[in-house]
C-alpha cells in the first residue's frame, strides 16, 4: 500500500483548503489524522478515475491528479445495492473515504470523501443526518436539492445540503469528481435513499 500517494493527496487537500476558503469556513482541515492503513477495494469504475487526465498546476489540479494516483489503491465503496441504484449506475459510479472514521486517515472528528461519477447517471433523491459540503473537482453535474433552485456546478463549485436535506444529482455528457465534507451529529449514518419521491 502506497502510503506516500495519499500523504501527497493529504497535501493536495490542505492546498485546497487554503484556495477555497469556503472549505474552512465549513469544517476546518482536521490536525489529528492517523493512517488506518485500509486495505485497496478495487472497484471497476476506479480505472475511469485513474485514466482521467487533466492538464493544470493549480491546487484543485493537483488535488485531481493526486486522486488519479490513489485509484488504484484506493478503499472503494458504493453505499447502494444494484436493487436500489441498478447495473449501470454501480458500474460507473463510487467513493473513498479519504479520512473520517473509517478513512484512509482515521479522525473521529471529521469526515470526507472522494466522489466518482460516471456521465449520464441520476443519483436519486437521498438525505443523512450529517451536514454535507459538496466541492467540484472535475467535470459537471447539475445538483437538485429541496428549497434550492436546480444549479449545474463545475470545477471549483460547492453546494452545501443541511441536515436531513432532500437532494439529488444528475450527471449529463460528463464525469464529476467531488470532494464531500460531512460535519456534525450522525457522521458515521450512511445516506438513505428516497425511493418515494
Ligand atoms: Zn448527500
Amino acid at each position: 500500500m502506497s502510503r506516500a500517494a495519499f500523504d501527497r493527496l493529504l497535501v493536495a487537500v490542505g492546498d485546497l483548503f487554503e484556495e477555497y476558503p469556503v472549505l474552512a469556513a465549513f469544517d476546518a482541515f482536521p490536525e489529528d489524522l492517523e493512517w488506518s492503513g485500509l486495505p485497496p477495494e478495487p472497484l471497476e469504475m476506479a480505472s475511469q478515475v485513474a485514466g482521467w487526465h487533466v492538464d493544470g498546476t493549480s491546487p484543485v489540479h493537483e488535488f485531481h491528479q493526486s486522486v488519479q494516483s490513489v485509484a488504484p489503491e484506493a478503499n472503494w465503496r458504493q453505499t447502494y445495492s444494484e436493487a436500489e441504484v441498478g447495473a449501470d449506475f454501480l458500474a460507473n459510479y463510487g467513493y473513498f473515504e479519504l479520512y473520517g472514521p473509517t478513512g484512509h486517515f482515521h479522525c473521529g472528528s471529521a469526515r470526507a470523501f472522494v466522489a466518482y461519477w460516471g456521465a449520464g447517471l441520476t443519483y436519486d433523491w437521498h438525505h443523512h443526518a450529517a451536514e454535507e459540503l459538496y466541492f467540484v473537482v472535475s467535470g459537471a453535474a447539475v445538483f437538485q436539492c429541496k428549497g434550492k433552485a436546480d444549479a449545474t456546478l463545475t470545477r471549483g463549485m460547492t453546494r452545501r445540503h443541511d441536515v436531513w436535506q432532500r437532494h439529488a444529482m444528475k450527471t449529463r455528457d460528463r464525469a464529476i469528481l467531488t470532494f464531500v465534507l460531512w460535519r456534525g451529529e450522525g457522521l458515521e449514518q450512511p445516506p438513505k435513499l428516497y425511493a418515494d419521491l
